[in-house]
C-alpha cells in the first residue's frame, strides 16, 4: 500500500518510501546542493563552515549532516569544522571527536571481549554508533 505524506520540508504530498523521506523534488534539490558544496570544496579545499555556506548558500545544517555521514570529507581536514555530539570540541568528519571516539571505543572493545563476539551485541546504540565511528577512522 502506497502511504501518501506530506513533504516535512515544502508541504508538498508525495508517496513515502524507506529511504525517502523528502518529496523527489525536495530530493533532488538536496541533491543539487551537495554537487554545489561538493564542487566548492574541491575548488577551495582550504574553505570554513562559514565560507562554505556564504558562497554556495546552502544551510550548516544539511552540509554538517553530510559530514556527520561521511558522505562529504573535507580535502583538507580542520577548516570545516562542527560540533563533537559528545563534548562539543570542534571536528571536521564524523559524529565525535578523537578523544570521545577512543574512548569510548575502549568501552566497545571491552564490552566485545566480555562477550566474546563482535558488536552485534553491543547494547548500548551509541556505542554501536561509535564502533561503525571508528571503523571508518581507521
Ligand atoms: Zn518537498
Ligand atoms: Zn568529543
Amino acid at each position: 500500500m502506497e502511504i501518501i505524506v506530506n513533504c516535512p520540508r515544502c508541504g508538498e504530498p508525495f508517496i513515502k518510501t524507506k529511504d525517502r523521506k523528502i518529496c523527489p523534488k525536495c530530493f533532488k534539490e538536496e541533491e543539487d546542493k551537495f554537487g554545489k558544496v561538493k564542487d566548492y570544496l574541491y575548488s577551495n579545499p582550504l574553505a570554513s563552515m562559514v565560507e562554505v555556506v556564504r558562497e554556495t548558500g546552502v544551510e550548516e545544517k544539511l552540509v554538517m549532516r553530510w559530514l556527520q555521514d561521511g558522505r562529504l570529507i573535507p580535502v583538507k581536514k580542520g577548516n570545516i569544522s562542527y560540533p563533537c555530539r559528545n563534548c562539543g570540541e570542534l571536528i571536521s568528519t564524523g559524529k565525535f571527536c578523537r578523544k570521545c571516539a577512543s574512548r569510548y571505543y575502549d568501552l566497545i572493545q571491552k564490552e566485545v571481549g566480555k562477550m566474546k563476539q563482535v558488536t552485534a551485541s553491543v547494547a548500548d546504540p551509541f556505542a554501536s554508533e561509535l564502533k561503525n565511528e571508528m571503523e571508518g577512522m581507521v
